[in-house]
């Protein structure tokens, strides 16, 4: 009775639509997002193992991956099968073709992929249309139906460009350097930690924090172009000035700490939501950079234009707000749970 009760809950929250091919699909969040066709159902960044046909593995965040049953056919790209390897998940047995669903780059970090089902509905899973340092960014395809994430669904979430970021951060760490003085770049461990190597590969020494090295070993064995630099010790540090690349971090966190405390050294950390006058406070770094693995709020408006869809569903971040917007556009678009906005600092 409870388990009939619980599915009648499901689907009567499930999203239906008829796409031009005149098939019925159902969309519905749980577990991460389920499509259901009439030929197969597809979860699609699920939190736990699913019997879906298929599992898709957008990118290996760990927010994205899981721990497989074996039970669904995974779908992933095989960056993201040996990034989510160097994390401690077993994504082994993902291919990157399946039949009705074709992968697409995403522009989000390495191996991130989007999923079209059937020609039809296009899942962007975190998505980037910028390029920047060794990634290029992606525009998305013509759709019947977009599901799209909206992290930074709102019109103040507009980012700078690399370069032009890359030029104020240069000129913070040489007048940093000209003091002696060592300089800490942060980031999250996937993704920007190695876009922050790659940017600012041109300073030495730089050491890299256990993670991160952990996280740049594996893109240099998947060929990316970024130096092998060190790993960060107590000895290699007492001679100044150096750069210290970190995960992402509050400055209160004891690493961070004990750097400034021990070497006065100066904390730089790279995120979209650097936007916010208030972040780097919040953070207790000495400066945030807009440099981000996501949209911006125009960079959306874009996709969806160019994906130009009869149905949007939008998720993550700002995705009320964003499916308002998009209406005053005259998009056809609604948040996939109808629940507005939802935490926003665990997407990545
Ligand atoms: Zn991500």
């Amino acid at each position: 009775m409870f388990l009939f009760v619980k599915n009648l809950w499901w689907v009567l929250r499930e999203k239906t639509l008829t796409v031009s091919s005149g098939k019925r699909i159902f969309i519905s969040q749980r577990n991460g997002i389920l499509v259901r066709t009439p030929s197969r159902s597809i979860a699609l960044d699920p939190k736990r193992a699913s019997n879906c046909e298929y599992t898709f593995v957008s990118h290996a965040h760990i927010d994205h991956v899981h721990t497989p049953n074996g039970k669904s056919k995974l779908v992933a790209s095989k960056e993201t099968a040996a990034l989510a390897k160097a994390r401690g998940y077993d994504l082994e047995s993902s291919e990157e073709d399946a039949s009705g669903v074709r992968l697409f780059d995403a522009g989000h970090i390495l191996g991130s992929k989007a999923l079209l089902i059937e020609d039809s509905v296009f899942y962007t899973g975190d998505y980037s249309s910028r390029d920047r340092g060794f990634l290029k960014g992606s525009k998305g395809i013509k759709c019947d139906t977009l599901i799209m994430e909206t992290t930074y669904g709102d019109p103040k979430y507009v980012f700078r460009d690399a370069p032009e970021i890359v030029s104020l951060v240069s000129r913070i760490i040489a007048e940093s350097f000209d003091k002696c003085r060592p300089v800490v770049l942060t980031g999250y461990a996937l993704g920007k930690a190695q876009m922050i190597t790659y940017l600012f590969r041109g300073w030495a020494p730089i050491y890299l924090h256990d993670a991160v090295y952990k996280m740049n070993e594996a893109h240099i064995e998947l060929g990316v172009d970024i130096p092998r630099f060190e790993s960060y010790s107590e000895n290699r540090l007492e001679r100044r000035p150096w750069i210290v690349v970190a995960p992402s971090m509050t400055g209160r966190s004891a690493f961070i700490k004990s750097l400034r405390e021990k070497y006065n050294a100066l904390v730089v950390t790279f995120t979209g939501w650097a936007i916010d006058p208030n972040y780097k406070y919040a953070m207790g770094v000495d400066y945030a950079f807009d440099l981000s693995d996501h949209c911006d709020f125009n960079e959306l408006v874009e996709l969806a234009k160019y994906c130009n869809p009869s149905k949007i569903y939008t998720v993550h971040g700002y995705a009320s707000e964003f499916a308002d917007h998009l209406r005053y556009l005259g998009f056809d678009a609604d948040p996939l749970d109808n629940k507005g906005q939802s935490t926003l600092s665990s997407y990545v």
